[in-house]
């Protein structure tokens, strides 16, 4: 077979591991990147061309899209899906974990512990949004964010009232969320491969950070699941419709409770600490959903018109 990368840079080592990965079962690798793809648009006659070839010869792509590239990103993964060529992930399930608020409602939806959280853009009632996430300390998350960026704790009342006025006299989007203090700067990746749990780690934040993500310093340790977080990490994947996904959760007095569900989760972190082999886990993923569907041509994923 032969399977495209989608990622903007070879070197990264998410991108080399599964290079590597689809290389060690004998198939060919091309890493693309979806930023200098064209994408034809003709009748009958969907195209892609890459650095002036058309990409005719590919079995399977597997989406690393950035978030700072999400539109153009994922135009081109809908593209290779009007070509037929089947996708790790779906287009649709990646622009719809793009936006965090819309991942909450899903996941609200399908009963998945949630830390409590608010969003609105009627900033004169500030007093009564704090109480209902249970006053100070509080997070405010910019909807925008990732890594960890845009995420603040403010410890009183005052200081998450002058904050969430200020962000939304910037006309920036945020949510108002209920901290969850137990977790002590601690989170939980699991990372899902076709409705398993392929590996899960836990992150700790550096001394004094209550935000655990690894581009914020903390570090990455090996643990062992409960069956209420195995359970709330599959269902959470599977609600978002994510075949990949990198579910991350707080633990709390009232079990796990979700903070998000990555559609490009990175390999480094996880790898390193499990020292479990995901990319070739991904790869026989993608390598067998390829074959089911050439022997049943009905299995075939439709291509839906709603998100
Ligand atoms: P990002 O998408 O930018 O990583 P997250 O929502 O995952 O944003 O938050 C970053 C980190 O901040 C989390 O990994 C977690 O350690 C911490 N954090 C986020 N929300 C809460 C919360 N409600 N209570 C306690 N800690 C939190």
């Amino acid at each position: 077979m032969k399977i495209g990368i989608l990622s903007r840079n070879a070197n990264l080592y998410s991108t080399k591991r599964l290079v590597e990965a689809i290389e060690a079962k004998g198939h060919e690798a091309k890493v693309i990147d979806h930023l200098k793809c064209d994408i034809v648009i003709e009748q009958d006659k969907p195209t892609i061309f890459y650095k002036g070839e058309q990409l005719s010869d590919l079995d399977a792509v597997i989406p690393r899209i950035g978030a700072s590239v999400t539109f153009y990103g994922t135009a081109v993964v809908r593209q290779f899906e009007m070509m037929n060529i089947f996708s790790a992930v779906e287009s649709q399930a990646l622009v719809r974990s793009r936006d965090k608020l819309r991942s909450l409602q899903i996941l609200a939806k399908a009963g998945v512990g949630l830390p409590k959280t608010v969003f609105t853009n009627y900033s004169k009632e500030v007093d009564k949004l704090i109480d209902s996430v249970g006053g100070a300390p509080l997070i405010v998350k910019l909807l925008e964010g990732t890594q960890g960026y845009g995420v603040v704790l403010a410890p009183t009342k005052k200081a998450a009232q002058s904050m969430i006025e200020a962000f939304h006299s910037m006309k920036a989007r945020v949510i108002v969320q209920e901290f969850i203090k137990e977790s002590k700067g601690a989170d939980i990746r699991v990372f899902v491969v076709n409705g398993k749990v392929a590996g899960a780690m836990k992150r700790q934040g550096k001394e004094g950070e209550f935000r655990s993500n690894l581009h914020q310093g903390g570090s990455g340790s090996l643990i062992k699941l409960s069956k209420k977080e195995r359970e709330a990490a599959l269902t959470a994947a599977q609600a978002m419709g994510l075949p990949i996904a990198g579910v991350d959760m707080l633990q709390s007095e009232r079990g796990p409770l979700i903070l998000e569900v990555n559609s490009s989760p990175g390999l480094e972190g996880i790898e390193k600490s499990t020292g479990k082999d995901i990319a070739g886990n991904i790869i026989k993923y993608v390598t067998t959903a390829v074959e089911a569907q050439r022997n049943n041509p009905s299995k075939r994923r439709k291509i839906k018109s709603n998100a």
